[in-house]
């Protein structure tokens, strides 16, 4: 039986830089479904702008339109060995629509907490930077590009904030995650698939604490 991995934790835990070390060492894809909505930025459509608006606001999308794009990109054909998810579900009717979906396609879910204390979280959002080119996350605090915002691969590529890491969206951020998400810790607790990471060391090592509870 092929494994969906679900990171889980708050704004700023890790959960992008530990998918993609996942992604690149397991061979899973990673999808993140905050990837895919920032992916509509240049996009002119109603819906793209609702999108947009939510996202400034530290909301969350909804759950219909949510749902529909994890399926659809579930379906596809890398898929088939397993996946990771980072991002979702963030609501319980998202929790319960992936555990349909898993029992279709004959999965099993296996719940990565990554925690991360609040007092942390505020500051690892604001200073994160990303490459345009690659994706690399960088932190102005907790990890500098070795030169002034630039990408240490991509010495051309400056590096960008995401619009949603402001302080007043981040803050609004922190609140929807204590509200609507943290529920969900004690759903995959109950059903026995939860693992918990301290997600506060280095990340090399968080990583391969995630290995070995996802193996
Ligand atoms: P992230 O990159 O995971 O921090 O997500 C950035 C933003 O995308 C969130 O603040 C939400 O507005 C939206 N988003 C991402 N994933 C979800 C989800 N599973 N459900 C609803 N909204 C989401």
């Amino acid at each position: 039986m092929a494994k969906i991995i679900v990171l889980m934790g708050a704004p700023g835990a890790g959960k992008g830089t530990q998918a993609r070390l996942l992604q690149e060492r397991l061979h899973l894809p990673q999808i993140s479904t905050g990837d895919i909505f920032r992916s509509l930025k240049h996009s002119q459509t109603p819906l793209a702008q609702e999108v947009r608006d939510i996202m400034t606001r530290g909301h969350l999308v909804p759950d219909e339109l949510t749902i529909r794009l994890v399926k659809e990109r579930t379906a596809q054909d890398d898929c088939k060995d397993g996946y990771i998810l980072d991002g979702f579900p963030r609501t319980p009717a998202q929790a319960r629509s992936l555990e349909q979906l898993a029992e279709e396609q004959q999965n099993t879910i296996v719940a990565v907490l990554i925690d991360v204390p609040l007092e942390l979280l505020e500051k690892r959002m604001t200073g994160r930077r990303n490459c345009p080119v690659c994706n690399e996350i960088y932190n102005i605090y907790f990890k500098p590009p070795r030169n002034d915002n630039v990408c240490d691969l991509h010495p051309d590529a400056e590096l960008v904030q995401r619009a949603d890491d402001n302080s007043e969206t981040v803050r609004a951020r922190l609140a929807t995650y204590e509200q609507q998400t943290r529920p969900l810790i004690e759903f995959y607790e109950t059903a026995g698939l939860l693992r918990t990471v301290d997600g506060t060391r280095d990340p090399e090592v968080i990583y391969q604490d995630i290995e070995r509870n996802v193996k």
